[in-house]
């Protein structure tokens, strides 16, 4: 019965040094959170260790009296949160999800529409290589050049074109909020099923702060570890006219045995981001990101060729456009790495730079949110990568403001 120092130093003292660079940097990946002390006691159970195919009361193995109440938990949980009808809470990743969630409607050959990844859609929207775009023919719609924003009209016109049997909405990168009725008209135009992707927002929907898609959705996926705040894995919520189809996609379709360490860890997020305490920390997410935007938005920002893609923020996160500026996305993400903030380059849409460069950066408040950032933190936190994203900038300046918030802002303190 050796513990992880004595088992294993190695990995260890990498889980240590971990913990370190997260207490002592700012984290401003837009997918990233930091999960609750109870959500990674739940995830690094005893149960971990439990076989539990199929669903709570109708298992392939003995021995799930304590699983099943736990997985229900986490199912009536989720439900209520999202006011849907059906939630498998079992799919490992949102990829996994959308895996499922698509089976259960499509046959390998049907036609998707999903937002172009190069314009903020993800991989499981149909990209050429990922499963969904080896399996489906995929169409993809793209933002509007000039606003940066999704238009409806295009949408409409592709569909009525193509006649897609699923349209999904959701992306990964979008500064704005989809129009989920009107994605739901354009879909019973041309007879389309509706699946929403709110993996990025889901924390937000929770709170009420956001739009919901499950009233106008046939089936919405979502991560558990973005906005929401819980452990990595996903969920399909869906009608109740699907719910059949649904779960035997997830299990067997998908899947084997469910990670039940990993279904109690969602359990114990679905109750968090049922709090007043959670919607406060959303607000907080948002008015984050509001600030941000404003901020990168200068003068001193414009001149540096530093524009705020769309003009600004209705979520978590600030997509920064670099075409006109001096530096790339690679060289951007860098930058701030060294002072001690860590995002994500990203392409724009229209991007010139390549993929693997891009002209962008995707950044978001839901983890310093978390860690109690308040509007002043925002203001300093974007006053610093203002100020790093300039031609001339002095490293040692920024790297101690952003330590010095780092230290004001405590995280996992007993760990
Ligand atoms: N859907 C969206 C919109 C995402 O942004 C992501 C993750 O980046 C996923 C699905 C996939 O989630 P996972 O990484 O858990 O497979």
């Amino acid at each position: 019965e050796l513990d992880l120092d004595e088992l294993d130093p190695e990995v260890a003292t990498e889980i240590r040094a971990e913990l370190h660079r997260q207490q002592s940097t700012l984290e401003m990946i837009a997918s990233e959170n930091f999960a609750p002390v109870g959500v990674l006691q739940a995830q690094g159970s005893v149960l971990t260790n439990k076989y539990a195919e199929g669903y709570p009361g109708r298992r392939y193995y003995g021995g799930c009296e304590h699983v099943d109440v736990i997985e229900a938990l986490a199912i009536e949980r989720v439900k209520a949160l999202f006011g849907a009808e059906h939630a498998n809470v079992q799919p490992h990743s949102g990829a996994q999800a959308n895996a499922a969630a698509m089976a259960a409607v499509l046959q390998p050959g049907d036609t998707i529409m999903g937002l172009d990844l190069a314009h903020g859609g993800h991989l499981t929207h149909g990209m050429r290589i990922n499963f969904s775009g080896r399996l489906y023919h995929v169409v993809a719609y793209q933002v509007d050049r000039e606003s940066g924003r999704v238009d409806m009209a295009e949408v409409e016109r592709l569909a009525l074109e193509t006649r897609p049997k699923l349209i999904i909405a959701g992306w990964s990168a979008y500064p704005r909020q989809l129009d989920f009725a009107e994605f739901r008209r354009i879909a019973d135009l041309v007879g389309a099923k509706l699946m929403v992707d709110m993996a990025h927002f889901a924390g937000l929907v929770a709170a009420g702060l956001h739009p919901s898609p499950v009233p106008y959705a046939d089936l919405v996926t979502t991560t558990t570890h973005k906005t929401l705040g819980g452990p990595r894995g996903g969920v399909v919520l869906c009608t109740k006219e699907l719910a059949k189809k649904v779960d035997s996609t997830v299990f067997p379709g998908q899947q084997g045995g469910p990670l039940q360490h990993v279904i109690a860890a969602k359990a114990v997020a679905f109750k968090v981001a049922a709090t007043e305490e959670f919607r406060e920390r959303q607000q907080r997410v948002l008015e984050g990101a509001r600030i941000l935007a404003e901020r990168l938005s200068r003068p001193d920002c414009a001149a540096a060729g530093v524009k705020v893609l769309s003009g600004g923020t209705d979520v978590h996160l600030v997509l920064v456009d670099l075409v006109e500026s001096e530096l790339d996305g690679q060289q951007a993400e860098d930058r701030l790495h060294r002072i001690g903030i860590t995002v994500n380059r990203n392409a724009v849409p229209f991007d010139p730079r390549p993929p693997m460069v891009t002209s962008g950066l995707r950044i978001g408040t839901p983890a310093l949110a978390t860690r109690g950032f308040t509007a002043a933190d925002f203001t300093e936190v974007a006053d610093v990568i203002a100020a790093a994203l300039q031609p001339s900038y002095d490293e040692t300046d920024l790297a101690a403001r952003v330590s010095l918030l780092a230290k004001k802002h405590p995280l996992y303190s007993h760990l």
